[in-house]
């Protein structure tokens, strides 16, 4: 086998993924990153005062073999903290309480149909009846069926299987804002579909997990240490300028630098990664690939808009030691990351992280009107703690938006994803909008960076 040099654009999950399976397949992956941080949608940054603050508040599942299996190679098991089996939604109407769908210790669908029929507060015995029978497409066929479903929005879906519009208000438009950053009325039905399917079909696919810090140091830095180790190179303050092609329309080299006035650099490799999100890999193609179909196709794939919330609070508002799904008009979900996360440990202050979505009409506003709408929307669920005597006061906040996340995945979207291979032969895609089975998140991303490294190494024989 001939050693590859391969360049890879962009350190995120998906780029340092690719770098770590290529370096375990004996290549020499050398990583090139625009920015002066790891982690791409999973980056953070500490503050004047030593507390992370982050992009998104980021959740692992059980249903994520690819980001389980690369703790374990990484010997890092240990920072995940897992959560009981359960998922906890706010009840608007009734502030300050809880309504629960908990799994039991059986195996699967079992835990997951029990979880479900003993939730009472949300829905009622048609409405679970109708549902259940909905999902038995979904249940026999798998993947086929939950691939057909990409023309319809999940409203849609709903209405196909007379399921009542008031099942989305109580669970759905909660997920879907969890999944994809929008509401039922645009989001593809094949992103519930499959994420219900994973939940249902895995004893363990919805249980949930934090990582004990901030994902860069302690995620990211292990695999870039656990790549150089292996003869691997990884540059920040990076970008890639300019893909500069051949007279056969194959990659010459990549432009790399050029930051604060410096120098850029030639940098030449036996074949070249894109792992950019894809918003920013459309601006930097070359004319010449433009119009192939697997690059014209990518102009239907759009980041969504999303921001993500910090509040530290003088006092303790929740013992809840879990994600909770807020079921806000505003907000999606939150967690009280004083209580989730081992270093943001704090025993008399919380530290909510929320995530803002759907935020197209909220992305340009400033963040004092940002954190003055969640605050109102905290009042509601939480009266208690900001009403009468002993009112909670914020410290402070950090807003970080996001304005084009994870692509929007409205329906029709799964025919616009790329393959990891492209036409040109020594150019490959990684990201989590290429073609992998678990749609825009961590595991998609590590997924996709492990295909990438495949279809690398495959290309050299
Ligand atoms: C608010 C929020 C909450 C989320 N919550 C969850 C969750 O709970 N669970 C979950 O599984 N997923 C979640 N996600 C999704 C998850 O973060 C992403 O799917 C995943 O991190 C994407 O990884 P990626 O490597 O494909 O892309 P990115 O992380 O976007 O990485 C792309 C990298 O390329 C770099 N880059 C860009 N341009 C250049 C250039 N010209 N040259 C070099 N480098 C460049 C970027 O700086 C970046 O580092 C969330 C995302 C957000 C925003």
């Amino acid at each position: 086998m001939r050693r590859m040099r391969v360049a890879i654009a962009g350190a995120g999950l998906a780029g340092l993924s690719c770098a770590k399976y290529l370096a375990d397949s004996g290549h020499i992956p050398v990583v090139y990153e625009a920015r002066d941080v790891l982690g791409g949608k999973v980056a953070a940054w500490k503050d004047e005062e030593g507390d992370w603050y982050e992009t998104g508040l980021h959740i692992f599942f059980g249903a994520y073999p690819n980001m389980l299996k690369l703790f374990s190679e990484l010997g890092i098991e240990d920072r995940l903290q897992w959560k009981s089996h359960s998922m906890i939604f706010n009840q608007p109407e009734e502030p300050g309480t809880y309504s629960r769908f908990d799994f039991p210790d059986l195996p699967a669908p079992i835990n997951g149909v029990a979880a479900i029929l003993s939730n009472n507060d949300m829905l009622s015995w048609p409405e679970k009846i109708a549902f259940g029978i909905g999902l038995v497409p979904a249940m026999l066929r798998g993947q086929e069926y939950v691939e057909e479903c990409d023309k319809y929005s999940w409203t849609e879906w709903l209405k196909l299987h007379n399921i009542p519009e008031r099942v989305n208000e109580e669970v759905f438009i909660a997920m879907s804002k969890a999944l994809n950053f929008i509401g039922p009325d645009e989001i593809s039905s094949t992103v519930l579909l499959t994420a219900l399917n994973r939940f249902l079909q895995e004893k363990n696919g919805s249980k949930m997990a934090f990582l004990d810090g901030a994902p860069p140091e302690r995620l990211c830095e292990p695999i870039v240490n656990y790549v150089r180790n292996l003869g691997g190179e990884v540059y920040l303050n990076s970008p890639l300028r300019e893909i500069r092609i051949d007279n056969d329309g194959n990659v010459k080299n990549f432009l790399i630098g050029g930051r604060k006035g410096e120098a850029t650099k030639e940098v030449q490799a036996d074949a070249y990664v894109s792992a950019l999100p894809v918003d920013l890999l459309k601006l930097i193609l070359p004319e010449e690939w433009k119009k192939m179909t697997i690059f014209s196709k990518l102009d239907g794939l759009k980041g969504v808009p999303v921001i993500n919330i910090h509040l530290w609070f003088d006092k303790k508002l929740t013992d809840i030691d879990h994600l909770l799904f807020s079921r806000s008009p505003l907000l999606s979900v939150y967690a009280d990351m004083s209580i989730t996360c081992k270093e943001y440990e704090d025993p008399n202050r919380s530290m909510l992280e929320l995530v803002f979505a759907p935020a197209k009409d909220w992305i340009g506003r400033s963040d004092e009107d940002i954190i003055q709408a969640t605050m109102e929307e905290l009042k509601k669920l939480f009266p208690m703690h900001f009403l009468g005597d002993n009112q909670a006061k914020l410290r402070k906040y950090k807003v970080i938006k996001t304005p084009l996340s994870v692509y929007k995945a409205v329906p029709g979207c799964q025919e616009l994803r790329p393959t990891q291979k492209t036409p040109i032969k020594n150019f490959f895609l990684a990201g989590d909008y290429t073609m992998q089975r678990y749609l825009a998140s961590m595991e998609g991303a590590v997924l996709s960076g492990k295909l990438c490294a495949d279809v690398v190494s495959q290309s050299n024989h």
